[in-house]
Protein backbone atom coordinates (compact mmCIF):
# COMPACT_ATOMS: atom_id res chain seq x y z
CA UNK A 1 0.00 0.00 0.00
CA UNK A 2 2.79 2.39 1.03
CA UNK A 3 4.37 1.59 -3.12
CA UNK A 4 1.42 2.35 -4.66
CA UNK A 5 1.10 5.42 -2.38
CA UNK A 6 4.11 6.85 -3.27
CA UNK A 7 3.16 5.76 -7.02
CA UNK A 8 0.52 8.38 -6.75
CA UNK A 9 2.17 10.98 -4.86
CA UNK A 10 5.31 11.14 -7.40
CA UNK A 11 2.22 11.05 -10.38
CA UNK A 12 0.59 14.07 -8.74
CA UNK A 13 3.67 15.99 -8.47
CA UNK A 14 5.56 15.42 -11.70
CA UNK A 15 1.46 17.23 -12.85
CA UNK A 16 2.99 19.86 -11.03
CA UNK A 17 5.62 20.14 -13.01
CA UNK A 18 8.19 18.64 -10.41
CA UNK A 19 10.30 15.71 -12.20
CA UNK A 20 11.61 12.57 -9.84
CA UNK A 21 15.31 12.11 -9.94
CA UNK A 22 18.00 8.99 -9.40
CA UNK A 23 19.64 10.30 -6.39
CA UNK A 24 18.97 11.61 -2.85
CA UNK A 25 22.43 14.20 -4.27
CA UNK A 26 20.54 15.27 -7.33
CA UNK A 27 17.18 16.35 -5.72
CA UNK A 28 15.89 19.35 -3.88
CA UNK A 29 13.80 17.71 -2.00
CA UNK A 30 12.97 14.73 -0.84
CA UNK A 31 9.87 12.76 0.34
CA UNK A 32 10.61 9.67 2.75
CA UNK A 33 7.71 7.58 2.63
CA UNK A 34 7.63 6.06 6.58
CA UNK A 35 5.50 2.62 7.83
CA UNK A 36 4.89 2.33 11.22
CA UNK A 37 3.17 -1.18 11.75
CA UNK A 38 5.61 -2.89 13.53
CA UNK A 39 9.28 -2.87 15.58
CA UNK A 40 10.83 0.55 16.66
CA UNK A 41 9.71 2.18 13.17
CA UNK A 42 9.83 5.92 14.88
CA UNK A 43 13.32 4.95 15.77
CA UNK A 44 14.49 4.27 12.27
CA UNK A 45 12.75 7.36 10.58
CA UNK A 46 15.60 9.33 12.88
CA UNK A 47 18.23 7.81 12.52
CA UNK A 48 17.66 7.45 8.94
CA UNK A 49 16.87 11.82 9.00
CA UNK A 50 20.12 12.10 11.05
CA UNK A 51 21.94 10.44 8.05
CA UNK A 52 20.23 13.41 6.18
CA UNK A 53 21.86 16.38 7.88
CA UNK A 54 24.44 16.64 5.52
CA UNK A 55 22.28 17.21 2.79
CA UNK A 56 20.52 19.56 4.54
CA UNK A 57 23.61 21.60 4.32
CA UNK A 58 23.57 21.36 0.85
CA UNK A 59 20.07 23.32 1.18
CA UNK A 60 17.91 20.59 0.18
CA UNK A 61 14.49 20.57 1.74
CA UNK A 62 12.98 17.29 3.43
CA UNK A 63 9.42 16.06 3.58
CA UNK A 64 8.34 12.92 5.74
CA UNK A 65 5.03 11.50 5.05
CA UNK A 66 3.67 8.28 5.43
CA UNK A 67 2.64 6.66 9.12
CA UNK A 68 5.70 7.71 11.02
CA UNK A 69 4.88 11.23 10.59
CA UNK A 70 1.41 11.08 11.14
CA UNK A 71 2.33 9.46 14.34
CA UNK A 72 4.91 11.67 15.64
CA UNK A 73 3.40 14.75 14.08
CA UNK A 74 5.37 17.84 14.77
CA UNK A 75 8.07 16.36 17.42
CA UNK A 76 9.41 15.66 13.65
CA UNK A 77 10.59 19.01 13.32
CA UNK A 78 12.39 19.15 16.87
CA UNK A 79 14.24 16.07 16.49
CA UNK A 80 14.94 17.07 12.98
CA UNK A 81 14.98 21.00 11.81
CA UNK A 82 15.86 21.03 8.87
CA UNK A 83 12.21 18.96 7.73
CA UNK A 84 9.79 21.59 6.58
CA UNK A 85 6.86 19.76 6.10
CA UNK A 86 5.45 16.54 7.42
CA UNK A 87 2.19 14.50 6.10
CA UNK A 88 -0.02 11.70 6.63
CA UNK A 89 -1.83 9.48 4.10
CA UNK A 90 -5.07 11.33 4.61
CA UNK A 91 -3.61 14.63 3.77
CA UNK A 92 -2.19 13.32 0.29
CA UNK A 93 -4.84 15.06 -2.28
CA UNK A 94 -3.29 18.47 -0.48
CA UNK A 95 0.37 17.98 -1.21
CA UNK A 96 0.83 19.91 -4.17
CA UNK A 97 -0.47 23.18 -1.66
CA UNK A 98 1.76 21.91 0.93
CA UNK A 99 4.76 22.11 -0.88
CA UNK A 100 4.38 25.60 -2.54
CA UNK A 101 3.72 26.86 0.53
CA UNK A 102 7.74 25.20 1.68
CA UNK A 103 8.75 26.30 -1.28
CA UNK A 104 7.50 29.56 -0.46
CA UNK A 105 9.84 29.53 2.97
CA UNK A 106 7.35 28.03 5.27
CA UNK A 107 9.83 25.52 7.78
CA UNK A 108 6.90 23.62 9.64
CA UNK A 109 4.06 23.04 7.55
CA UNK A 110 1.39 20.08 8.23
CA UNK A 111 -0.59 17.98 6.67
CA UNK A 112 -2.22 15.80 10.09
CA UNK A 113 -5.88 15.87 9.24
CA UNK A 114 -5.92 12.27 9.97
CA UNK A 115 -9.33 10.86 11.40
CA UNK A 116 -11.15 14.43 10.11
CA UNK A 117 -11.05 13.35 6.76
CA UNK A 118 -14.06 11.74 4.21
CA UNK A 119 -12.05 12.24 1.30
CA UNK A 120 -9.74 9.70 -0.43
CA UNK A 121 -7.08 10.17 -2.43
CA UNK A 122 -7.91 9.94 -5.59
CA UNK A 123 -5.74 11.23 -9.35
CA UNK A 124 -5.74 10.28 -12.55
CA UNK A 125 -1.92 10.36 -12.79
CA UNK A 126 -0.36 7.65 -11.12
CA UNK A 127 3.44 7.21 -11.72
CA UNK A 128 3.07 3.65 -11.98
CA UNK A 129 6.57 2.10 -11.06
CA UNK A 130 5.50 -1.41 -11.23
CA UNK A 131 5.58 -2.86 -14.90
CA UNK A 132 2.89 -5.68 -14.79
CA UNK A 133 1.00 -5.22 -11.38
CA UNK A 134 -1.60 -2.17 -11.26
CA UNK A 135 -2.86 -1.83 -7.93
CA UNK A 136 -5.69 0.68 -7.38
CA UNK A 137 -6.58 1.85 -3.83
CA UNK A 138 -10.84 1.10 -3.23
CA UNK A 139 -10.97 2.12 0.34
CA UNK A 140 -8.70 3.61 2.61
CA UNK A 141 -7.94 3.81 6.46
CA UNK A 142 -9.29 1.74 9.30
CA UNK A 143 -12.48 2.24 11.59
CA UNK A 144 -11.85 -1.67 13.51
CA UNK A 145 -9.56 -0.34 15.91
CA UNK A 146 -7.42 -3.86 16.93
CA UNK A 147 -6.26 -3.96 20.39
CA UNK A 148 -2.42 -4.15 18.93
CA UNK A 149 -2.38 -1.55 15.85
CA UNK A 150 -1.65 1.46 15.06
CA UNK A 151 -3.40 1.70 11.70
CA UNK A 152 -5.87 3.81 12.75
CA UNK A 153 -4.32 5.91 14.10
CA UNK A 154 -2.02 6.75 11.53
CA UNK A 155 -4.30 6.11 8.35
CA UNK A 156 -7.47 7.76 9.63
CA UNK A 157 -11.40 6.77 9.24
CA UNK A 158 -12.47 4.02 6.75
CA UNK A 159 -13.83 5.64 3.49
CA UNK A 160 -14.02 4.31 0.01
CA UNK A 161 -14.17 5.91 -3.57
CA UNK A 162 -17.38 5.27 -5.63
CA UNK A 163 -17.46 2.26 -7.36
CA UNK A 164 -17.66 3.78 -11.19
CA UNK A 165 -14.00 6.00 -10.25
CA UNK A 166 -12.71 2.82 -9.46
CA UNK A 167 -14.37 1.10 -12.72
CA UNK A 168 -12.80 4.09 -14.80
CA UNK A 169 -9.55 3.33 -13.17
CA UNK A 170 -9.39 -0.26 -14.42
CA UNK A 171 -10.63 0.45 -18.02
CA UNK A 172 -7.68 3.18 -18.09
CA UNK A 173 -5.38 1.04 -16.59
CA UNK A 174 -6.69 -2.31 -19.24
CA UNK A 175 -6.42 0.56 -21.81
CA UNK A 176 -2.57 1.17 -21.16
CA UNK A 177 -1.84 -2.65 -21.14
CA UNK A 178 -2.02 -4.13 -17.91
CA UNK A 179 -4.00 -7.03 -17.57
CA UNK A 180 -3.35 -7.48 -13.43
CA UNK A 181 -5.12 -5.17 -11.27
CA UNK A 182 -5.23 -5.76 -7.73
CA UNK A 183 -7.16 -3.72 -5.39
CA UNK A 184 -5.91 -2.50 -2.12
CA UNK A 185 -7.43 -1.56 1.05
CA UNK A 186 -6.67 -2.11 5.26
CA UNK A 187 -9.34 -4.06 4.73
CA UNK A 188 -10.41 -4.27 1.28
CA UNK A 189 -13.15 -6.15 1.84
CA UNK A 190 -14.83 -3.72 4.00
CA UNK A 191 -15.57 -1.56 1.10
CA UNK A 192 -18.77 -0.06 1.08
CA UNK A 193 -19.87 2.12 -1.79
CA UNK A 194 -20.07 5.50 -0.94
CA UNK A 195 -22.80 5.66 -4.02
CA UNK A 196 -24.79 2.57 -3.31
CA UNK A 197 -24.20 0.97 -6.23
CA UNK A 198 -22.26 -2.06 -5.72
CA UNK A 199 -21.09 -4.49 -2.56
CA UNK A 200 -17.49 -5.50 -2.57
CA UNK A 201 -18.12 -8.59 -4.39
CA UNK A 202 -19.72 -7.00 -7.17
CA UNK A 203 -17.00 -4.65 -7.95
CA UNK A 204 -14.76 -7.30 -7.79
CA UNK A 205 -16.93 -9.20 -10.70
CA UNK A 206 -17.01 -5.79 -12.20
CA UNK A 207 -13.03 -5.34 -12.24
CA UNK A 208 -12.72 -8.96 -13.46
CA UNK A 209 -14.93 -8.68 -16.38
CA UNK A 210 -13.30 -5.32 -17.60
CA UNK A 211 -12.07 -6.25 -21.38
CA UNK A 212 -8.52 -6.59 -20.97
CA UNK A 213 -7.93 -7.87 -17.72
CA UNK A 214 -6.87 -10.91 -17.34
CA UNK A 215 -5.89 -11.58 -13.34
CA UNK A 216 -7.67 -9.97 -10.55
CA UNK A 217 -6.03 -10.24 -6.57
CA UNK A 218 -7.44 -8.37 -3.35
CA UNK A 219 -5.57 -7.82 -0.42
CA UNK A 220 -6.34 -7.24 2.71
CA UNK A 221 -9.32 -8.97 3.63
CA UNK A 222 -10.64 -9.17 7.15
CA UNK A 223 -12.50 -11.98 8.65
CA UNK A 224 -14.98 -10.09 9.68
CA UNK A 225 -16.37 -8.53 6.50
CA UNK A 226 -15.54 -11.93 4.46
CA UNK A 227 -18.72 -12.75 2.80
CA UNK A 228 -20.13 -16.10 1.16
CA UNK A 229 -20.76 -13.56 -2.60
CA UNK A 230 -16.64 -12.79 -2.41
CA UNK A 231 -16.23 -17.42 -3.02
CA UNK A 232 -18.86 -17.06 -5.18
CA UNK A 233 -17.87 -14.15 -7.32
CA UNK A 234 -14.16 -16.24 -7.50
CA UNK A 235 -15.48 -19.33 -8.97
CA UNK A 236 -18.16 -17.07 -11.42
CA UNK A 237 -15.80 -14.94 -12.71
CA UNK A 238 -12.14 -16.42 -14.73
CA UNK A 239 -9.91 -13.37 -14.25
CA UNK A 240 -10.42 -13.18 -10.34
CA UNK A 241 -7.33 -15.23 -9.04
CA UNK A 242 -7.50 -17.96 -7.14
CA UNK A 243 -6.12 -16.43 -3.96
CA UNK A 244 -7.66 -15.22 -0.80
CA UNK A 245 -5.65 -13.45 1.97
CA UNK A 246 -7.17 -13.60 5.56
CA UNK A 247 -5.65 -13.03 8.43
CA UNK A 248 -6.34 -14.56 11.28
CA UNK A 249 -3.90 -13.12 13.76
CA UNK A 250 -4.31 -16.29 16.30
CA UNK A 251 -5.77 -19.52 16.54
CA UNK A 252 -6.87 -19.21 20.38
CA UNK A 253 -10.74 -16.99 20.44
CA UNK A 254 -9.81 -15.82 24.12
CA UNK A 255 -6.42 -14.07 22.61
CA UNK A 256 -8.73 -12.83 19.47
CA UNK A 257 -11.27 -11.45 21.92
CA UNK A 258 -8.04 -9.78 23.49
CA UNK A 259 -6.82 -8.65 20.05
CA UNK A 260 -10.46 -6.95 19.68
CA UNK A 261 -10.69 -8.94 16.30
CA UNK A 262 -14.55 -9.27 16.79
CA UNK A 263 -14.58 -12.77 15.50
CA UNK A 264 -13.80 -16.18 17.05
CA UNK A 265 -11.76 -19.35 15.81
CA UNK A 266 -15.10 -21.01 14.76
CA UNK A 267 -16.71 -17.99 12.83
CA UNK A 268 -13.01 -17.98 10.97
CA UNK A 269 -13.11 -21.47 10.03
CA UNK A 270 -16.54 -21.15 8.47
CA UNK A 271 -15.22 -19.09 6.18
CA UNK A 272 -12.12 -21.11 5.35
CA UNK A 273 -14.85 -23.77 4.88
CA UNK A 274 -16.61 -21.60 2.39
CA UNK A 275 -13.22 -21.09 0.31
CA UNK A 276 -12.66 -24.91 0.85
CA UNK A 277 -16.26 -25.80 -0.64
CA UNK A 278 -15.69 -23.65 -3.97
CA UNK A 279 -15.64 -25.22 -7.15
CA UNK A 280 -12.21 -23.52 -7.99
CA UNK A 281 -9.10 -24.71 -6.09
CA UNK A 282 -8.68 -21.74 -3.61
CA UNK A 283 -5.15 -21.13 -2.38
CA UNK A 284 -5.32 -19.35 1.48
CA UNK A 285 -2.69 -17.24 2.97
CA UNK A 286 -2.61 -15.42 6.26
CA UNK A 287 -0.66 -13.34 8.83
CA UNK A 288 -0.35 -14.65 12.32
CA UNK A 289 0.74 -12.79 15.63
CA UNK A 290 2.94 -14.22 18.00
CA UNK A 291 3.58 -13.54 21.55
CA UNK A 292 0.74 -10.98 21.69
CA UNK A 293 0.14 -9.96 25.82
CA UNK A 294 -1.04 -12.99 27.81
CA UNK A 295 -0.80 -15.77 25.13
CA UNK A 296 -0.35 -18.75 26.98
CA UNK A 297 1.50 -21.89 25.74
CA UNK A 298 -1.27 -23.35 24.87
CA UNK A 299 -3.25 -20.66 23.56
CA UNK A 300 -0.44 -20.32 20.72
CA UNK A 301 -0.37 -24.07 20.36
CA UNK A 302 -3.60 -24.05 19.12
CA UNK A 303 -2.68 -21.43 15.93
CA UNK A 304 -0.13 -24.21 14.82
CA UNK A 305 -3.47 -26.66 15.30
CA UNK A 306 -5.37 -23.88 13.20
CA UNK A 307 -2.56 -23.92 10.33
CA UNK A 308 -2.58 -27.89 9.90
CA UNK A 309 -6.52 -27.22 10.06
CA UNK A 310 -6.13 -24.60 7.34
CA UNK A 311 -3.46 -25.73 5.27
CA UNK A 312 -2.26 -22.10 4.33
CA UNK A 313 -0.10 -21.96 1.00
CA UNK A 314 1.85 -18.75 2.94
CA UNK A 315 2.06 -17.49 6.43
CA UNK A 316 3.27 -13.96 7.22
CA UNK A 317 3.72 -14.50 11.36
CA UNK A 318 5.22 -11.81 13.30
CA UNK A 319 6.50 -11.06 16.87
CA UNK A 320 3.39 -9.13 18.91
CA UNK A 321 5.40 -5.17 18.83
CA UNK A 322 3.85 -2.59 20.77
CA UNK A 323 3.00 0.24 18.92
CA UNK A 324 2.28 3.97 20.63
CA UNK A 325 -1.46 5.04 21.22
CA UNK A 326 -2.78 1.36 20.52
CA UNK A 327 -5.22 -0.31 23.25
CA UNK A 328 -2.99 -3.05 24.04
CA UNK A 329 0.14 -1.26 25.11
CA UNK A 330 -1.57 -0.79 28.70
CA UNK A 331 -1.82 -4.83 28.67
CA UNK A 332 1.62 -5.88 29.72
CA UNK A 333 4.23 -6.68 26.83
CA UNK A 334 4.61 -10.61 29.37
CA UNK A 335 6.37 -12.62 26.92
CA UNK A 336 10.21 -12.25 26.74
CA UNK A 337 11.54 -11.81 23.48
CA UNK A 338 13.44 -15.01 23.42
CA UNK A 339 10.21 -16.55 23.90
CA UNK A 340 8.09 -14.72 21.20
CA UNK A 341 11.41 -15.70 18.71
CA UNK A 342 10.69 -19.76 19.52
CA UNK A 343 6.93 -19.44 19.18
CA UNK A 344 7.41 -18.12 15.85
CA UNK A 345 10.65 -20.29 14.91
CA UNK A 346 8.17 -23.06 15.80
CA UNK A 347 5.08 -21.96 14.01
CA UNK A 348 7.47 -20.97 10.54
CA UNK A 349 8.93 -24.60 11.16
CA UNK A 350 5.40 -26.36 11.12
CA UNK A 351 4.39 -23.97 8.11
CA UNK A 352 7.26 -25.03 6.11
CA UNK A 353 6.23 -28.64 6.28
CA UNK A 354 2.80 -27.85 5.47
CA UNK A 355 3.92 -26.05 2.36
CA UNK A 356 6.38 -28.59 1.56
CA UNK A 357 3.29 -30.93 1.21
CA UNK A 358 0.74 -28.28 -0.50
CA UNK A 359 3.15 -27.14 -3.28
CA UNK A 360 4.26 -30.92 -4.16
CA UNK A 361 0.79 -31.16 -5.75
CA UNK A 362 1.71 -28.96 -8.47
CA UNK A 363 3.99 -31.41 -9.49
CA UNK A 364 3.57 -32.42 -13.34
CA UNK A 365 1.18 -30.13 -13.63
CA UNK A 366 0.83 -27.30 -16.39
CA UNK A 367 0.49 -23.70 -14.49
CA UNK A 368 -0.63 -20.76 -16.47
CA UNK A 369 2.73 -17.95 -15.12
CA UNK A 370 2.52 -14.41 -15.15
CA UNK A 371 6.04 -13.62 -15.95
CA UNK A 372 7.62 -10.63 -13.63
CA UNK A 373 11.31 -10.81 -15.22
CA UNK A 374 14.10 -12.58 -14.43
CA UNK A 375 16.16 -14.34 -11.06
CA UNK A 376 19.56 -12.32 -10.52
CA UNK A 377 21.98 -14.67 -12.71
CA UNK A 378 19.52 -14.52 -15.61
CA UNK A 379 19.33 -18.00 -15.71
CA UNK A 380 15.56 -18.17 -14.83
CA UNK A 381 12.12 -16.40 -15.74
CA UNK A 382 10.15 -15.32 -12.31
CA UNK A 383 6.99 -15.14 -12.14
CA UNK A 384 3.74 -16.37 -10.76
CA UNK A 385 0.52 -18.24 -10.88
CA UNK A 386 -2.85 -16.99 -10.05
CA UNK A 387 -2.82 -18.79 -6.95
CA UNK A 388 0.39 -16.28 -6.28
CA UNK A 389 2.96 -18.96 -5.80
CA UNK A 390 6.23 -17.93 -7.60
CA UNK A 391 7.78 -20.00 -10.17
CA UNK A 392 10.72 -19.56 -11.83
CA UNK A 393 11.06 -21.56 -15.25
CA UNK A 394 13.83 -21.89 -17.94
CA UNK A 395 13.11 -20.31 -21.49
CA UNK A 396 14.22 -22.14 -24.62
CA UNK A 397 15.11 -18.68 -25.98
CA UNK A 398 17.90 -16.18 -25.90
CA UNK A 399 15.71 -13.14 -24.98
CA UNK A 400 13.40 -13.42 -21.77
CA UNK A 401 9.70 -12.77 -22.00
CA UNK A 402 8.41 -9.28 -20.98
CA UNK A 403 7.70 -8.84 -17.92
CA UNK A 404 3.47 -8.98 -17.69
CA UNK A 405 3.17 -11.49 -20.27
CA UNK A 406 1.67 -15.20 -19.70
CA UNK A 407 3.44 -18.28 -20.42
CA UNK A 408 2.31 -22.19 -19.15
CA UNK A 409 4.73 -23.72 -17.93
CA UNK A 410 5.49 -27.29 -16.81
CA UNK A 411 6.10 -27.76 -12.71
CA UNK A 412 9.23 -30.41 -12.93
CA UNK A 413 10.29 -29.59 -9.06
CA UNK A 414 8.96 -27.89 -6.42
CA UNK A 415 9.69 -26.50 -2.55
CA UNK A 416 8.12 -25.31 0.24
CA UNK A 417 8.21 -21.48 -1.20
CA UNK A 418 8.37 -22.22 -4.75
CA UNK A 419 7.71 -23.89 -7.81
CA UNK A 420 10.12 -24.55 -10.71
CA UNK A 421 9.66 -26.11 -14.47
CA UNK A 422 10.32 -25.19 -18.21
CA UNK A 423 8.04 -23.23 -20.62
CA UNK A 424 5.77 -24.99 -22.67
N1 LIG B 1 -6.05 -4.94 8.07
C1 LIG B 1 -5.37 -6.18 8.05
C2 LIG B 1 -3.92 -6.10 8.47
C3 LIG B 1 -3.10 -4.90 8.23
S1 LIG B 1 -1.59 -4.79 9.12
C4 LIG B 1 -6.06 -7.11 9.02
O1 LIG B 1 -6.71 -6.65 9.92
O2 LIG B 1 -5.88 -8.29 8.91
C5 LIG B 1 -0.63 -6.13 8.46
C6 LIG B 1 -0.22 -7.17 9.49
O3 LIG B 1 0.75 -6.64 10.38
C7 LIG B 1 -1.35 -7.63 10.40
O4 LIG B 1 -2.14 -8.61 9.80
C8 LIG B 1 -0.62 -8.15 11.61
O5 LIG B 1 -0.34 -9.53 11.51
C9 LIG B 1 0.68 -7.36 11.61
N2 LIG B 1 0.69 -6.39 12.71
C10 LIG B 1 -0.03 -5.26 12.85
N3 LIG B 1 0.24 -4.65 14.02
C11 LIG B 1 1.16 -5.42 14.65
C12 LIG B 1 1.85 -5.31 15.90
N4 LIG B 1 1.62 -4.33 16.73
N5 LIG B 1 2.75 -6.30 16.20
C13 LIG B 1 2.99 -7.33 15.35
N6 LIG B 1 2.37 -7.46 14.18
C14 LIG B 1 1.47 -6.53 13.82
FE1 LIG C 1 -5.07 -2.83 12.04
FE2 LIG C 1 -7.17 -4.28 12.83
FE3 LIG C 1 -7.49 -2.24 11.13
FE4 LIG C 1 -6.27 -4.49 10.33
S1 LIG C 1 -8.40 -4.29 11.00
S2 LIG C 1 -5.59 -2.37 9.92
S3 LIG C 1 -5.15 -5.08 12.14
S4 LIG C 1 -6.86 -2.09 13.25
Amino acid sequence: MNAHDSEKVIGTLERQGYAQVDSEEAADLLLYNTCSIRDKAEQKVFHRLNDYKKLAKAGKRFAVIGCVAQQEGEKIFDRAPYVSLVAGSASYRRLPELIARVEAGETRVTGLDDRQTEETFETEFTARKNPYRAYITIIEGCDKFCAYCVVPYTRGKERSRGSESVLEEARRIAGMGYTEIQLLGQNVNSYRDPTGKKSFAELLAAVGEVPGVRRVRFMTSHPRDFTRDIVEAIDAVPALCDHVHLPVQSGSTRVLRQMAREYTRDWYLERIAWMKAAKREISISTDVIVGFPGETPEEFEQTVTLLDVVQYDAVFAFKYSPRPNTPSLVMIDSIPEAEKSKRLQILLDRQKEIQKVNYERHLGSTLEVMVEGTNTAREQVVGRSSQNKPVNFTWPHPIAPAPGSYQRVKITRTFPNSLAGEAV
